[in-house]
């Protein structure tokens, strides 16, 4: 009798123990283990799967390629925001929540660091006050700002003009192009970004001959006309670099590495929950 109490008792205190320390194992190990996965780029391949994996049967089923560009009525970021949704309810559930906890402090504490608060007049209608930084797309749409205009200069005629891009279609043009390549880029921008294409000129009609007027005042650059024309490539090392410097991204280095950044951080301030992840 004696000894089956001791047994049981034993057992329900060897259970215990190893609840005890599973329990917090997790607590402990989860911070870690979320670093690790960040540094390895896990969570960015995630997001680039889930998006990869639900977008791609939508975009080539026949009924959404005939309603694409003219029955609209959600905004492209319903894409982005479905793999969100999707991401929040996989386990383990606490995964987005502990992310953003842990990142939160450290992005703010950089901005306290080192001044970037400071405002700016908004240059444009969709930049913000603050430099190289332009609002979010759901908030322009709510806006009825749907297109965007930048000054452009044809290399042959040598004609100034305005020119304007439909910022919905080009934005889920470029962000559906960084969802497939982006595992393939190596944080590096592709050759069609560091040397794009450039527009006919309406006048003269030369191929690949306009090209952006980047305005000297880099506080005046039209960051998101250079994005939606995929044109950023056309932006000095210099240029890019105050970029970078002004949203939070540290590392510089060699042209394709700061105009990688610069494409990123953009779709990411036009879209936070898109797979956008430096
Ligand atoms: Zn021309």
């Amino acid at each position: 009798m004696d000894n089956e109490n001791n047994e049981e008792e034993i057992n329900r205190k060897r259970k215990n123990f190893f609840t005890h320390n599973e329990n917090r194992r997790c607590k402990e190990g989860e911070g870690e283990e979320k670093e690790d996965q960040e540094k390895n780029g896990f969570l960015d391949l995630d997001l680039t799967l889930m998006f990869r994996s639900t977008t791609r049967p939508r975009l080539q089923s026949p009924e959404n390629n005939n309603n694409n560009l003219p029955s609209l009525s959600l905004p492209p970021p319903t894409l982005y925001l479905q793999v969100q949704s999707i991401l929040a309810s996989t386990p383990p559930i606490e995964a987005s929540p502990q992310v953003q906890s842990a990142r939160r402090p450290r992005k703010s504490s950089r901005v306290a660091r080192e001044g970037m608060n400071e405002a700016i007049p908004p240059p444009f209608p969709w930049a913000t006050s603050h430099r190289a930084t332009v609002h979010s797309l759901e908030y322009l749409l709510s806006k009825q700002l749907f297109k965007v205009s930048g000054e452009v200069q044809c290399k042959r005629c040598e004609r100034k003009y305005q020119m304007e891009f439909d910022l919905k279609e080009k934005f889920l043009e470029i962000g559906s192009y960084i969802a497939e390549n982006k595992s393939a880029m190596h944080d590096r921008a592709p050759d069609i970004w560091m040397n794009p294409i450039l527009p006919t000129c309406q006048f003269c009609k030369q191929e690949n001959s306009v090209k952006p007027v980047v305005c000297a005042d880099k506080s005046n650059i039209n960051w998101l006309f250079l994005l939606l024309g995929k044109m950023l490539g056309c932006c000095t090392l210099d240029e890019l670099k105050y970029f970078c410097e002004h949203t939070k991204n540290h590392r510089t280095g060699a042209k394709d590495r700061v105009l990688y950044l610069a494409y990123l951080t953009l779709c990411k301030q036009l879209d936070p929950n898109g797979p956008f992840d430096r």
